[in-house]
């Protein structure tokens, strides 16, 4: 029996977060040819202080930046919800969309982004993250998995559910137990993330954003002995949700935590 994942789907709420969260970590799994198809909820549209650009102009401008993260990253597709940016809420609609691009994609590993309304004691998680997160969370249970939940996919798109997810993995930006070595990926992380330059501003702004995230990046590594590191929540589902044995040919890279975060 092949135990080895060969699709992942991440959802994110917009067009730069899987990049802070994720990056390096995809881009190891595209390496190891995962095929990676990135699902983003919003159209951006609203992600400036600029007057001038905001709107159907920034959207455009956000979806030619992702392609471009997405190439370096070497994803096989992004699928676009088309949610306006910063108007999203948790709704079956919402779920439904998610749960149409799952049973399409049949991921092996289903990333989603963390619905906490908090973050530590730093900030307040963006409401869209919430939304999409906690939707996300959702489809695994039910909407993703089960024929008489929205049967429409089934009846009318012909989408069977798809019960074959071995992982759930919930990334930042928070840290999380299990620490993910990006150490030789963090170059690429970085530069997936400054293709969104609408978001960086200035060339001393795209600098301190690169040292930022390297800062970080170590800060997260070093909890588990790694130059670099993202750190993720991963549920596996427990016996009879799927048929599968879970895969340990790619765990030598990742690295739990002690208990004690202080520790
Ligand atoms: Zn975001």
């Amino acid at each position: 029996m092949n135990t080895t994942p060969t699709r992942a789907l991440v959802i994110s709420a917009h067009p730069d977060d899987m990049e802070f969260g994720a990056a390096g970590t995809l881009a190891k799994w595209t390496d190891k040819g995962i095929e990676v198809t990135l699902c983003i909820a919003t159209d951006g549209s609203t992600g400036t202080q600029d007057r001038s650009l905001m709107g159907a102009g920034l959207a455009a401008l956000r979806a030619d930046e992702a392609s471009d993260a997405a190439a370096i990253l070497g994803f096989k597709e992004i699928v676009w919800l088309g949610h306006r940016d910063g108007y999203v809420e948790y709704s079956l609609d919402l779920r439904r969309d998610i749960a149409r691009v799952f049973r399409r994609g049949r991921p092996h590993r289903f990333m989603v982004m963390d619905p906490a309304p908090t973050v530590e004691d730093r900030f307040v998680n963006h409401p869209d993250h919430r939304a999409v997160g906690q939707a996300s969370l959702d489809t695994v249970l039910t909407a993703g998995t089960t024929p008489g939940h929205f049967p429409e996919l089934l009846l009318d798109e012909g989408l069977e559910p798809w019960r074959g997810m071995r992982e759930l993995w919930i990334m930042g930006p928070g840290f999380k137990p299990v620490v993910s070595d990006i150490s030789s990926t963090i170059e690429r992380k970085i530069q997936a993330l400054l293709c969104h330059a609408s978001q960086l501003g200035d060339e001393s702004a795209r600098e301190q954003v690169d040292g930022w995230l390297r800062e970080l990046a170590g800060a997260q590594g070093a909890k588990a002995g790694f130059s670099y590191g993202e750190s993720f929540q991963i549920i596996t589902q427990g016996p009879g949700f799927h048929d599968d044995e879970p895969p340990a040919d790619d765990y030598l890279d990742l690295a739990r935590t002690p208990a004690d975060p202080l520790a």
